[in-house]
C-alpha cells in the first residue's frame, strides 16, 4: 500500500510537506535544487533523488511546490521536466501559487502526453505545512482529485475540489486579495489610532469583539502594534501574488480597484525595502504616507 511520489521543491513549505508524506507511508523520492534540503528528506526516510527525472523515475504522483510560474514552467513543461520524463497515467500536483493560466497550460500539456494535472495551491503557512493543517484548493477533474485525496489528507484539514483546472489558483487569489486588503486596513486602523491619540491596542481588541473581528486581528494584532515582522509570510512573496491576482482579474475581464491598491502597497513596501519582512510590514508604508 501507499503511493510512489515523486516531490520536487523542498523548501520551507514542501520540506514539511514531503517528510508528512512519508510518516503516512509514502513512498516519497524529493529534489531540490538545495541539496541540504534533499539530505533532511533521505533523514526523514525518504529517497534522495539526483534530478527532477529521477524523482520522477518510478513515480505514480509527483508533487511540485516551488516558489512561482518560471520555476513551475521550468521544472514541468521544461527539458528533462516532469512531462518529458513521466509515464502516461502519471498525475502530476502542481501546489506552488502560480498564475491560473499557468495551470491551465500544464493541464492541456499534460493531457496531450497521456498525463493527469491538477492545481493544488495551499494556505495556512509554514505552521500549517508543519502541522499538517493546510487548507488545499483544488482544479482539476473529480477523479484526479479523487485519487490525490489520501495524499493530500496526509498535508491538510480542509480540502476542498472547487472546479476545473486553474479553478485552485482563482481561490488562493482571491484569498490573497482579501489577505492583503485585511493588512491594509487593519494598518491604517493602527495608524488612525495611534496619530489619535488613543491606545491601539485597547481599540483593536474592541475591532477584534464586533463586526470588523477577522482572523489577522485575531494572530498578528499585538505583533503590528508593537512594530514585529519577522516572517511568516514575506512581502515579496505576496507582491508575486498580488501580480497573479491582477494577471487573474485580466484573464477574467473583471476591474478590481481596491486589489490594485493592494498590489501598489506591497509594490511601495517593497519598494522600500520590507521585502523580507512579514506582509504585516504594509503598516510600515501605511505610516510613511502620514509622516510617520
Ligand atoms: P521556498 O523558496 O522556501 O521553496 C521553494 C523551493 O523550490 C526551494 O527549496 C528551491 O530551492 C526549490 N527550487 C526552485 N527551483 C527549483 C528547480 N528548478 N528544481 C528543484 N527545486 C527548485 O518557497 P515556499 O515558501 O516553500 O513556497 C513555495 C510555494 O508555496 C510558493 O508558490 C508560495 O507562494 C506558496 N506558499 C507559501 C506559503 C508560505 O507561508 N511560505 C504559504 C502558502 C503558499
Amino acid at each position: 500500500s501507499g503511493t510512489t511520489v515523486g516531490f520536487v521543491g523542498l523548501g520551507i513549505m514542501g520540506s514539511p510537506m514531503a517528510a508528512h508524506l512519508v510518516a503516512a507511508g509514502h513512498r516519497v523520492a524529493g529534489y531540490d535544487l538545495n541539496t541540504e534540503a534533499v539530505t533532511r528528506l533521505a533523514n526523514a526516510g525518504g529517497r534522495a533523488a539526483t534530478s527532477v527525472a529521477d524523482a520522477v523515475a518510478g513515480a505514480e504522483v509527483v508533487i511540485t511546490m516551488l516558489p512561482a510560474d518560471p520555476h513551475v514552467e521550468q521544472v514541468v513543461l521544461g527539458e528533462g521536466g516532469v512531462l518529458d520524463t513521466a509515464t502516461p497515467g502519471t498525475l502530476l500536483i502542481d501546489m506552488s501559487t502560480v498564475r491560473p493560466e499557468t495551470s491551465q497550460r500544464v493541464a492541456s500539456a499534460a493531457a496531450e502526453r497521456g498525463l493527469r494535472a491538477l492545481d493544488a495551491p495551499v494556505s495556512g503557512g509554514e505552521a500549517g505545512a508543519r502541522q499538517a493543517t493546510l487548507s488545499i484548493m483544488v482544479g482539476g477533474d473529480e477523479a484526479d482529485f479523487a485519487r490525490a485525496k489520501p495524499l493530500f489528507d496526509a498535508l491538510g484539514k480542509t480540502i476542498v475540489h472547487v472546479g476545473p483546472s486553474g479553478a485552485g489558483q482563482v481561490v488562493k487569489a482571491a484569498n490573497q486579495l482579501v489577505v492583503g486588503g485585511i493588512y491594509a486596513l487593519v494598518s491604517e486602523a493602527i495608524v488612525l489610532l495611534e496619530a489619535s491619540g488613543v491606545d491601539a491596542k485597547a481599540g483593536l481588541d474592541v475591532l477584534a469583539g464586533g463586526l470588523a473581528a477577522n482572523r489577522i486581528l485575531d494572530l498578528k494584532r499585538e505583533s503590528m502594534v508593537a512594530r514585529r515582522f519577522q516572517p511568516g509570510f514575506r512581502i515579496d512573496l505576496h507582491h508575486k501574488d498580488m501580480g497573479i491576482v491582477l494577471a487573474a482579474a485580466r484573464q477574467a475581464e473583471v476591474a478590481l480597484p481596491v486589489g490594485g491598491v493592494v498590489a501598489q502597497l506591497v509594490q511601495a513596501a517593497r519598494s522600500m525595502g520590507y521585502g523580507s519582512l512579514d506582509h504585516s510590514a504594509l503598516l510600515k508604508v501605511v505610516e510613511r504616507f502620514s509622516g510617520h
